[in-house]
């Protein structure tokens, strides 16, 4: 392509990332909920994080966060300076040749098994910190893996990882053979449309590779879920119970899939630990969550995400000087993948903050929506507290930890929340 040529498709890939993106901060802005309750007579009540847990298992929760959080950031540190150094030197791009030799060393070759190298270079890297992170999670009898069910669950992961990596890093990189200068906006197209795709397989492809269902058997606590499901005006088909205790003592539950195929799923701790009053809040939240048609919001943030960030990485893969850090040729060089690899960890790190800050309001408007279809702010309080209790969750966590890493209000000002509401309920 000409230089000419290849100014103006750059300039076009800038401008339709920042028209992308213009959208998206849009979305972000205009999709939640940014006010949820009215102020209830007095003030609002302050998030207190004795109101969550007693004051030895509050020091619990908080010692093991305080575990926690160092080994959280040491393996973002170290996955972004692997990712780095392989992205930005010509060390990624001697890996890339040297896995492919053995295959003759194409170009499908050094793409393809490229990629999977990469992925499982920066994995292992943080192997070390992930399994210290399990010891402490098994010290504080959170996780009930064995070591050989931890090192499956990490293989099964990676090689996911790998492969699915591999597959979209070659379809773009044979994009970008194709067509040299408007690669990136059929790249973009396909990115958003993968992002669709993948959260309608989710539930049908990933969570079976790691965890068997079984209906609930007929009785009062399925009628009632059931019955909270026709009252939200999203009857499930189903039912299930997930035997999430095969690797942790963790509560949790969640509906998935749409239409028809929609379920809830209760992981089978969450059935033996918590009273029935309770597993309805839990239930009424991710109810929550479908009547506000939370997924499907999220998979339309998802794609204008995924297609400004391709935009962006048109540009910047069209970028002289960064192509020559990496040893890459041309954007179509198969030595361009650690660079590809490293722009996505970044831009996931950047977009971290935005998601959680969305997230969290999100979360809290499917609070008020469990609260108002249980109307039992009691035996959401309790959910809360048990929730927490057994999660080991930090109820009050740095400020600046929770604006970057929270994806749900903390447990302190959940309960608040709640208390709020019944407040106002009181009042009104
Ligand atoms: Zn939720």
């Amino acid at each position: 392509m000409s230089g000419a040529d290849g100014q103006g498709a750059r300039r076009a890939a800038l401008l339709v990332a920042a028209v992308v993106g213009a959208a998206l901060v849009v979305v972000l802005v205009v999709v939640p909920p940014w006010t949820l309750l009215a102020e209830p007579p007095g003030g609002p009540t302050p998030a207190d994080p004795s109101s969550v847990l007693p004051p030895d298992v509050l020091q619990r929760a908080e010692s093991f966060a305080a575990a926690l959080r160092p080994a959280s950031l040491v393996s973002l540190t170290l996955g972004l300076a692997v990712s780095a150094v392989l992205g930005l030197t010509r060390l990624g791009a001697r890996l890339v040749r040297a896995v492919a030799a053995p295959l003759g060393g194409g170009w499908t070759a050094q793409v393809l098994l490229g990629t999977a190298a990469v992925v499982v270079v920066g994995r292992l890297a943080t192997l070390p910190v992930s399994a210290y992170a399990e010891v402490v999670r098994h010290r504080y009898g959170l996780s009930t893996r064995g070591w050989g069910l931890w090192l499956r669950d990490v293989a099964v992961s990676t090689a996911i990882s790998a492969v699915v990596t591999a597959l979209a890093l070659g379809s773009l990189l044979w994009l970008v053979r194709r067509a040299p200068r408007t690669w990136w906006a059929w790249a973009a197209a396909v990115a958003a449309g993968f992002v669709v795709v993948g959260s309608f397989l989710y539930p049908v492809v990933i969570e079976p590779a790691f965890n068997r269902f079984e209906p609930l058997p007929a009785g009062e606590l399925r009628a009632r879920l059931l019955d909270l499901a026709e009252e939200n005006g999203t009857p499930v088909q189903d039912v299930l119970v997930s035997d999430a205790s095969r690797r942790t003592t963790a509560l949790n539950a969640y509906v998935s899939g749409f239409g028809s195929t929609r379920r809830v799923v209760l992981y089978d701790t969450t059935l033996e630990q918590l009273p029935e009053d309770a597993v309805a809040s839990i239930v009424a939240h991710e109810l929550g969550h479908v009547v506000h048609r939370d997924v499907l919001t999220g998979t339309l943030v998802g794609a204008l995400g995924a297609a400004a960030a391709v935009a962006l990485s048109g540009w910047l893969l069209s970028w002289t000087p960064l192509l020559g850090r990496a040893g890459a040729q041309s954007p179509a060089d198969p030595a361009v993948v650690p660079l590809v690899l490293l722009l996505l960890s970044v831009g996931g790190l950047l977009s971290t903050p935005v998601q959680n800050l969305v997230s969290r309001q999100v979360e809290a408007r499917a609070d008020l929506r469990a609260l108002e279809l249980t109307g039992d702010a009691g035996a959401f309080t309790a959910m809360q507290r048990e929730l927490a209790a057994t999660n080991l969750s930090d109820p009050d966590p740095p400020v600046a930890w929770q604006w970057f890493f929270g994806s749900h209000p903390t447990g302190a000002q959940r309960i608040a929340f709640a208390e709020d509401w019944q407040r106002l309920e009181d009042a009104g």
